[in-house]
């Protein structure tokens, strides 16, 4: 018997990557950071590879090297790297590296070098979010120095690549700026001599809403899980994640009884508490506290009072709940139960951070669908 889980359903993940591959010429990167946005980074990159994807997209070197000792054999970009790291490792295993600073692509060259075969890199242009990438100015610069990497046999100039400031609010102008410093990156890089095969800007927004950014390879993440990355648009993706617990116990309490931490809450009339053993250190923010929507018993509750470590409270009035019941924090909809979406909303977060931050050492992910 179970106390607590995250279901994902892999074949909800497979049925988004096909309905994003439907929708585009280019190649698909399905973005599996994040222990894939919480998922599973193993299970929803397989799954993703099934329905199509060609390409896995990460954060980190080890996520990129976790996936080669998986077996999955796949063209893999991983692009944000400290200093100093084996990268040497990754080249020998056959990942891609993005480089955004002359300093990055010296490492990336050093580590081609020891690998004994050019490293296959990606040059970041910053076309206005100001986190990674070069800078239009200092992009000259950095074609210069990847050029003669190249010439030198170390590296290998394949991609040439950007990320969005405000894709999820489509029709925003900053959008049409970003992609108009895209194309001048583009002709310069083309000038320079160099010919990268996988030009990519778009995430799951600009997958979903603006073909023009497109280019060869898209980059969806938040999609491939079902949820959008669009406010009030479904784009008819199917969550892919239920968080859910079983209830440990029920009692009768009299009206005015405070309930939880601080005793932020106090009951309205005698009631009926249900106890769900879910807390923030499996990832229920605290700032659920008395907004985070609960499905149980039939109904959607707010949760009671604080949201403790290991446990919350659910106000049940007189209806019949009890120890075992299902209360499913969030899912896909389909059932009543509130999705990652109103998660959010109720807390003033994304959906992103909602499913990526949900499971702990002690909440076990459990797959349906096709397992790999
Ligand atoms: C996370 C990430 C993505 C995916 O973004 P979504 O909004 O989840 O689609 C794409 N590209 C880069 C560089 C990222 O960091």
């Amino acid at each position: 018997m179970w106390q607590a889980e995250a279901r994902v359903d892999l074949d909800a993940i497979r049925e988004n990557v096909a309905r994003l591959r439907a929708g585009t010429s280019a190649e698909l990167m399905a973005v599996v950071k994040g222990d894939g946005y919480g998922h599973g980074m193993l299970p929803a990159a397989t799954a993703a590879l099934d329905a199509g994807a060609d390409w896995l997209g990460v954060c980190t070197l080890d996520e990129a090297l976790n996936l080669r000792r998986a077996g999955l054999t796949a063209p893999v970009l991983a692009w944000l790297l400290a200093p100093g790291l084996p990268l040497h490792e990754g080249v020998a295993a056959d990942v891609d590296l993005a480089a955004a600073t002359v300093g990055q692509l010296a490492e990336l060259a050093a580590a081609g070098e020891r690998a004994g075969r050019a490293t296959r890199t990606h040059l970041k242009i910053d076309t206005g979010l100001s986190r990674g990438g070069a800078t239009i100015d200092d992009w000259p610069d950095l074609l210069e120095a990847a050029a003669k990497a190249q010439a030198d046999g170390v590296i290998e100039v394949v991609g040439v690549w950007s990320h969005f400031v405000h894709a999820d609010s489509p029709g925003h102008p900053t959008t049409d700026r970003q992609l108009a410093v895209f194309h001048e990156a583009l002709a310069m890089t083309e000038r320079s001599g160099l010919r990268p095969r996988h030009r990519h800007l778009a995430n799951s927004a600009a997958t979903l809403t603006r073909p023009d950014t497109h280019f060869d390879l898209v980059r969806p993440g938040i999609a491939i899980y079902g949820l959008s990355p669009v406010a009030g648009e479904r784009f008819g993706l199917r969550p892919a994640m239920t968080a859910r617990a079983r209830v440990v116990l029920t009692k009768r309490v009299p009206a005015d009884t405070g309930v939880s931490y601080g005793h932020t809450y106090r009951t309205e009339r005698e009631t009926t508490l249900a106890v769900v053993p879910l807390g923030y250190a499996d990832g229920v923010p605290r700032h659920a506290s008395n907004v985070g929507p609960v499905l149980l018993g039939g109904r959607v509750r707010t949760i009671a009072g604080r949201v403790c470590m290991d446990q919350i409270v659910l106000d049940c009035g007189d209806d019949p709940v009890a120890a075992g019941d299902v209360a499913t924090l969030f899912g896909s909809g389909a059932d009543g139960e509130p999705t990652a979406d109103d998660w959010a909303a109720a807390i003033d977060t994304i959906n992103y951070e909602i499913v990526t931050r949900f499971g702990s050492a002690r909440v076990p992910r459990v797959y349906d669908g096709q397992v790999p």
